[in-house]
C-alpha cells in the first residue's frame, strides 16, 4: 500500500508539484492523469526516492520511506520503476537483466528469473541478449525484471506508449494482471484518458501541479469536477 500526503516540490520558486496527495491498495492500480507538464513524472520520481520533495510524507506499507529530515534511497523503498525508456542492460542477457536486482544464493535467483520469464511468455529466452529481442519483448524482459524483487509498489511513467498499438493492449493488460496477482500497489502515470478509463481502479486527475479530482473512472466521466475536466475527457469515445 502506497500512501503520499502533502507531497510539494518547488523548480526555481515554482511550485511543480503542489499538496499532492494520493493512496494505492494492494493490488489496485492508481492512473494519475493530466496534460503534459502538469507533475506526473516529478511526483513519480519522489516517490521512487530519485527527486527529493521539499515537503510531504510518504508511507509505503505503512513505512515513513519519507518526510522532512527523512529520505530513503530508492532500493530501500521496495518501488519498482517502468518507464518508457525502459534500457535493459545491453551487454547482459536476458536472465541477467531479470536477475540485475536479485541478493541471494545462485539457484534461488535462477529459480525466480525462470519462473518470471515464464510469466512474462519468454521461457527459453534467457540467454539471448536485448538485441536480439523484438521492443514487445524487450518490455516484457523489463517487466520481469522490474517485478523480480517483488516490489510493494510499482510505479509507471507511460510505459507502453512506445509500442505500437496492436502489441500494446496485450502487454498493457497482461502486465497489470501479473502485478495484481502479485498484490503490488501500481501507480500509472497517463496523458491518455481513454487508457485511464480502461485500466484504473481509481484516477486522480492533475492539472498544475495539483489533483483536482480523486474516484473511480466511472463517476470522473460521468461527473467531472469542472469545464476543463469535462472537456479532457471529452475525445473519449
Ligand atoms: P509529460 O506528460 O510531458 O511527461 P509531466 O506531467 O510528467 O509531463 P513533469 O515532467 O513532472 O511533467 O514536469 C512538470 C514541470 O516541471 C514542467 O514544467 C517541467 O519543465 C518542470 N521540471 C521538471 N523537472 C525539472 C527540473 N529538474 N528543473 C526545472 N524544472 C523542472
Ligand atoms: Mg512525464
Amino acid at each position: 500500500r502506497l500512501q503520499v500526503a502533502g507531497l510539494t516540490r518547488a523548480f526555481g520558486g515554482r511550485p511543480v508539484v503542489d499538496d499532492v496527495s494520493l493512496s494505492v491498495a494492494a493490488g489496485q492500480v492508481t492512473c494519475l492523469l493530466g496534460p503534459s507538464g502538469c507533475g506526473k513524472s516529478t511526483t513519480l520520481r519522489m516517490i521512487a526516492g530519485v527527486e527529493q520533495p521539499d515537503t510531504g510524507t510518504i508511507r509505503i506499507d505503512g513505512t515513513e520511506v519519507c518526510r522532512p529530515g527523512l529520505s530513503l534511497p530508492p532500493e530501500a523503498r521496495s518501488v519498482g520503476l517502468m518507464f518508457q525508456d525502459f534500457a535493459l542492460f545491453p551487454h547482459l542477457s536476458v536472465a541477467q537483466n531479470v536477475a540485475f536486482g536479485l541478493s541471494g544464493d545462485k539457484a534461488a535467483k535462477a529459480a525466480r528469473v525462470g519462473e518470471l520469464l515464464e510469466r512474462v511468455n519468454l521461457a527459453g529466452y534467457g540467454d539471448k541478449h536485448p538485441h536480439q529481442l523484438s521492443g514487445g519483448e524487450q518490455q516484457r524482459v523489463a517487466l520481469a525484471r522490474a517485478l523480480a524483487p517483488r516490489p510493494r509498489v510499482m510505479l509507471m511513467d507511460e510505459p507502453f506508449s512506445g509500442l505500437d498499438n496492436r502489441l500494446r493492449d496485450g502487454i498493457r493488460d497482461a502486465t497489470l494482471d501479473l502485478l495484481k496477482e502479485e498484490g503490488t500497489a501500481v501507480l500509472l502515470v497517463t496523458h491518455e484518458p481513454d487508457e485511464a478509463m480502461r485500466m484504473a481502479d481509481e484516477i486522480a486527475l492533475m492539472r498544475g501541479g495539483r489533483i483536482v479530482q480523486r474516484g473511480a473512472p466511472y463517476n470522473i466521466y460521468n461527473a467531472p469536477v469542472d469545464k476543463a475536466a469535462a472537456a479532457f475527457f471529452s475525445d473519449i469515445n
